[in-house]
């Protein structure tokens, strides 16, 4: 390969080895662009249509000559039953699917492993996304210290180590709030809105997060997409369950400086720039919601109803990312009827598909951000420094809805009650009411002394997110700590 023959005598190599979902491929190139910056060669393990996807974020870091490059593996969707073309969880026509997705990308470690038997160094490092359990056996084959990519933040971990540590949902009815023990804050959640791995109705899934928790634990460390400053009391009390090896080297988003970059970043943004900017600029500052869901929900239309009719009630410009996967068509086909874009023209802008949500949330127009707290979109919300209208689903969005509204104070929950069944939405039997959404969304946008200390915090926050990746920054400096640490273990390994 021709960046290995270029390679630096003493130049860090490291492999890394994404996700195949959005919400973690995004940040994974992220983080490999930021350690290509900081010297270290990379090499991302990736497949043809993610490569296309995706790859484009790293078109112009590879043109600087940034070291970094993708080893694309063919994907066996025939093998493994998947539809042509689908290498990623949001092509998946049903989550049932999950599965087989999963075990055809597990089949690429044969291949993997063919290439790192055929360099000529091994690669100092391997920094593989939590939620693949290959790299580990693969890391421990060649005995190359294996670092867990951790797509979410040390709040999550906590909440996530205290659980399985007392077990306490277990004893408490489903809608129940119980207090979580041993946390810097006083978080009370309720069984029902805990994610998958403590939830009873996804038993067949137990076994599964179990090897996930075993092998992370046998992981050298851990890279957040996070900072200190954000939760430096959780980063302190997850440093001393992982013996010091964690290091948050966040935002991640913040790599991508240009417009160029940032409109790129994702799948192909299915608004030109160019019209969404000139959109954004004809509103006042502060004055839009921001209405996204992130990637791979698939809320149901009946529940994508009452939050269009809050949008269009709140009487303030929006922009709303309509995306509900298969069922696409019963929410187009309302709006249609009801002609729900004649009626908001003046006021909304409806974009299908994919959204350039860091363009968008860079814009100043942006007064207000209605999220699912999905972690990438919740601390882009940060690093844009606007308050938050919190909507989370599943998984452990609950847990980041505590982050923002409680412990951080910079948004506005609408009330869900109970995680969202994924792939099963219809069974979930919970509806926001537009009225709620209304509700959270005057709050985070009124003008009266509350909303103004909540868009002040946000703004703080915004202001430290945006330092720390900087030099001298705290995220810098885990960066450069990370790399110092795997030099020393390859130091190490050479006298030994
Ligand atoms: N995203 C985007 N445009 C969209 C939807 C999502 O750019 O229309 C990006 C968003 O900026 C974030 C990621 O996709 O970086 C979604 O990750 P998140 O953790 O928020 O949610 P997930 O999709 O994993 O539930």
């Amino acid at each position: 390969m021709a960046l290995e023959e270029s390679q630096e005598p003493n130049q860090l190599h490291f492999l890394v080895i994404p996700m195949v979902s959005p919400g973690h491929y995004i940040p994974t190139i992220d983080m490999a662009k930021l350690l290509a910056q900081h010297g270290v060669r990379v090499t991302v393990v990736t497949t043809p249509v993610n490569t296309l996807r995706f790859g484009s974020i790293l078109d112009q870091a590879i043109q600087s000559g940034l070291p970094i490059c993708f080893l694309e593996f063919p994907f066996s969707y025939n093998e493994f039953g998947l539809p042509e073309g689908c290498e990623s969880i949001d092509d998946l026509p049903y989550m049932g699917l999950s599965r087989e997705l999963m075990q055809a990308y597990a089949s690429l470690q044969k291949r993997v492993e063919q290439y790192i038997e055929n360099l000529n160094r091994m690669p100092n490092c391997i920094i593989a996304d939590t939620f693949l359990l290959w790299p580990g056996e693969t890391a421990k084959k060649f005995q190359i210290p294996r670092i867990v990519f951790d797509g979410m933040n040390c709040f999550t971990q906590m909440c996530n180590h205290v659980l399985y540590l007392s077990k306490v949902y277990e004893t408490v009815g489903e809608s129940e709030p119980f207090v979580m023990p041993g946390l810097p804050d006083r978080i009370e959640l309720t069984r029902s809105q805990l994610p998958f791995a403590f939830n009873p109705n996804f038993k067949g899934m137990n076994d599964f997060n179990e090897k996930l928790r075993v092998s992370e634990s046998k992981a050298y460390g851990v890279v957040v997409n996070s900072f200190e400053e954000l939760e430096q009391g959780y980063v302190d009390e997850y440093q001393k369950v992982k013996g010091n090896k964690v290091w948050c080297i966040g935002p991640l988003s913040l790599c991508h400086k240009d417009e160029s970059e940032k409109v790129q970043r994702g799948k192909k943004s299915s608004i030109n720039k160019n019209e969404c900017l000139k959109w954004l600029d004809s509103q006042e500052n502060s004055s839009v919601i921001y209405a996204c869901l992130g990637s791979v929900s698939r809320i149901e239309p009946a529940q994508l109803i009452e939050l269009a009719l809050a949008l269009e009630s709140s009487k303030r410009p929006f922009i709303w990312v309509v995306r509900a996967g298969h069922k696409t068509e019963k929410i187009e086909k309302w709006i249609d009827e009801v002609d729900f874009e004649e009626r908001t023209k003046d006021r909304g802008l409806l974009i299908r598909g994919w959204a350039p949500q860091l363009l968008v949330l860079s814009h100043p127009a942006i007064g207000g951000f209605l999220t699912h707290c999905g972690w990438n979109s919740t601390l882009e919300g940060v690093v844009a420094g606007v308050p938050l209208v919190t909507w989370p689903q599943f998984q452990e969005q609950f847990y980041n809805e505590k982050l923002v509204v409680q412990v951080l104070r910079f948004g506005v929950s609408v009330g869900a009650q109970k995680t969202v069944f994924w792939g099963d939405e219809d069974k979930s039997g919970e509806v926001v009411k537009s009225e709620e959404f209304i509700k959270a969304i005057e709050e985070v946008m009124e003008e009266g002394k509350e909303g103004e200390e909540r868009r002040k915090r946000a703004k703080e926050l915004g202001k430290m997110a945006n330092k720390v990746i900087e030099e001298g920054g705290s995220s810098y400096q885990n960066m450069t700590r990370l790399i110092e640490d795997i030099k020393n273990q390859e130091r190490t390994t050479n006298l030994s």
